[in-house]
């Protein structure tokens, strides 16, 4: 059947084109997922005894040098807990993937970490619900954590890793870092702030300046600059906004366009704390819309000098929220943000705090405005609902059905984790 569907046949329909484009990605993936497979076959029957593993441990404080010496290694390639293998037999593995060493440990390491530290994530993976590439993201980023930094990590993403971005996979890093292993961050992060502007590397006239602010002068640089690029526009400027930016800094270095931020209560912003399914996330919101993960002490500083501080309404997420009115409320919107990271088209990547909420059966067709009724769609795939050929529905169970143009059928599992077996 796939062979009659791979060959080149010019009789074919759109419908058998598309399906033979779809056949194949999928070899790609079960492929790519029986090779990992197979990789952690050989890391369960090798791992070696926790005796050995614990020993080369505690000789980990040995320099490299002392310890080059020693002959093949046991290989600590994942996170505390998971199994050791030797270091030999690994670059035999690497070198029948056909890597490098290097490459091939992170691969390795990232498929124990996954396996073993990040069960519910990886059961998304074998049950070809999320990319290997995207796992091994999260593996990397989760593999300095304690075990129940990556337990934390596993429960917060597993159930809509797919639909995660980067930027939210380090936020959650982040957090677990602050919760599990707070003597892991740097003792004080604002010590490497810096300005630089790289005169040497000038070229046709322009100059890059790379720097490292506090987030609270951050956000004033960045009112000053939108200030000074609508002040720019205003005065008919045709320059695309990157340019009236970049010359409302400059502005700003000579004195101009400076924002009046003379006095406290014009620099105090408001701080929100959200509480999501009795979890508090210490956040401050920038702009609408965009979260920042911040530690419990500048959560704390940022009180003492905010204007205002609101503790917003508790947003469960398990909770069927619906209202009247074709508008969601801003509730309805948050939680529907929340259980939807992203747009919820096939595989699109952009994040739902960007996003439309649209009724994916149209309020005009009596779609309630209601949590099972709502998703985040970006505006290209709103529209490629609304004025083009895709469709989509929500199946009884909660998963998205959609239909492309050529009949392809996709389905977007966003169901809500199950609740936490402590
Ligand atoms: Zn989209």
């Amino acid at each position: 059947m796939r062979k009659a569907l791979l060959t080149c046949d010019n009789e074919r329909t759109p419908v058998s084109l598309v399906a033979a484009v779809r056949a194949a990605a999928d070899v790609e993936r079960r492929v790519q997922l029986d090779k990992a497979l197979a990789v952690l076959e050989w890391v369960a029957a090798r791992q070696l005894p926790e005796d050995r593993a614990a020993e080369e441990r505690a000789d980990d404080h040995l320099d490299e040098m002392t310890r080059d010496r020693f002959g093949s290694q046991a290989l600590h390639l994942a996170g505390p807990g998971a199994p050791v293998v030797e270091e030999d037999e690994a670059y035999e593995i690497a070198a029948a993937l056909g890597l490098s060493r290097q490459s091939g440990s992170r691969y390795v390491g990232d498929l124990i970490e996954l396996r073993y530290r990040l069960p519910r994530i990886w059961s998304r993976v074998t049950a070809l619900d999320l990319p290997l590439w995207k796992a091994r993201k999260i593996a990397a980023a989760t593999c300095t954590l304690p075990e129940a930094g990556a337990a934390y990590v596993d429960a917060q993403l597993a159930w809509a890793a797919a639909r995660t971005t980067l930027a939210q996979i380090d936020r959650t890093v982040d957090e677990a870092m602050v919760r599990f292993a707070p003597d892991l961050l740097p003792e004080d992060p604002t010590d490497h702030r810096d300005v630089i502007v790289d005169l040497d590397n000038a070229r046709h006239g322009l100059v890059s300046i790379d720097a490292l602010l506090d987030l609270d002068d951050a956000l004033d640089l960045e009112d000053a600059l939108r200030a000074g690029a609508a002040a720019l526009k205003e005065a008919d400027s045709d320059d695309p906004l990157g340019v009236r930016r970049a010359k409302a800094l400059g502005d700003l270095a000579r004195g101009q366009g400076a924002l009046d931020l003379q006095t406290d209560s014009a620099r105090r912003r408001p701080l929100v704390v959200n509480v999501v399914n009795g979890q508090v996330t210490c956040e401050a919101f920038v702009r609408p819309g965009l979260p920042v993960s911040v530690s419990v002490d500048q959560i704390r500083g940022w009180c003492a000098a905010a204007a205002k501080v609101t503790v917003r309404d508790v947003l469960d997420l398990r909770a069927d929220y619906s209202t009247e009115s074709y508008a969601p409320t801003e509730k309805l919107s948050a939680q529907a943000r929340r259980l939807h990271p992203t747009c919820v088209f096939p595989h699109c990547q952009s994040t739902s705090e960007r996003c439309d909420i649209d009724h994916v059966v149209e309020y005009a067709d009596g779609g309630p405005t209601s949590t099972a009724n709502l998703a985040p769609l970006c505006r290209t795939h709103h529209r490629m609902k609304t004025h083009a050929r895709w469709r989509y529905r929500r199946r009884f169970d909660g998963v998205f059905v959609w239909t492309g143009p050529m009949g392809q059928v996709f389905e977007v599992d966003d169901r809500p984790p199950p609740p936490l077996v402590e």
